[in-house]
């Protein structure tokens, strides 16, 4: 074993827990060397220490889960409706928020270029599409339609200010 630093003058000899060379412990570490030292056996070591750490880590989680979660939910029987409920909300706002947004863009887009329209058309005959007196009714419409999309937004603000 090249490498292995296996000093057997010792009287103490330790067994290394990888390869099962003797060492003896160095005295700045003293008992809690348990390998010889080699690199290798420095490795395997602490792989072997994580595998035991994981195993001790799921363990912590689902006894958590066992000796906590689960008699919190059953003294809240409603608790996962509640749960189920919020997150519904919660989703149909984050829809709302995007729907909402872009249809006001786009709506107050309109308004603008149909104020345009408006100004421009007010002394020539207008024939076709939107003629006569449809346009200002059809902005009417918009203007409304505005108004309860920015109703819908404060409704949202309100669901948000609950952190819902
Ligand atoms: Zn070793």
């Amino acid at each position: 074993m090249a490498g292995h630093h296996v000093r057997m003058k010792s009287t103490t000899p330790c067994r290394c827990s990888e390869c099962s060379a003797e060492f003896v412990p160095d005295p700045r570490v003293g008992e809690r060397q348990v390998t010889c030292g080699a690199p290798e056996c420095q490795k395997s070591r602490h792989a072997q220490q994580c595998r035991v750490w994981h195993a001790a880590n799921r363990n912590a989680t689902a006894s958590h889960y066992e000796d906590v979660v689960v008699p919190f939910r059953e003294q809240q029987p409603d608790y996962q409706r509640r749960w189920r409920w919020r997150q519904q909300l919660r989703e149909i706002r984050e829809k709302t928020t995007l729907f909402g947004g872009a249809l006001l863009l786009g709506l107050r887009g309109l308004l603008q270029r149909a104020e345009r329209l408006l100004a421009g058309a007010a002394d020539v005959v207008q024939t076709g599409v939107l003629a006569g007196e449809k346009l200002g009714r059809a902005v009417a419409v918009v203007r409304s339609t505005i108004a309860a999309v920015e109703h819908l937004e404060a409704s949202v603000a309100e669901l948000r200010e609950l952190g819902l």
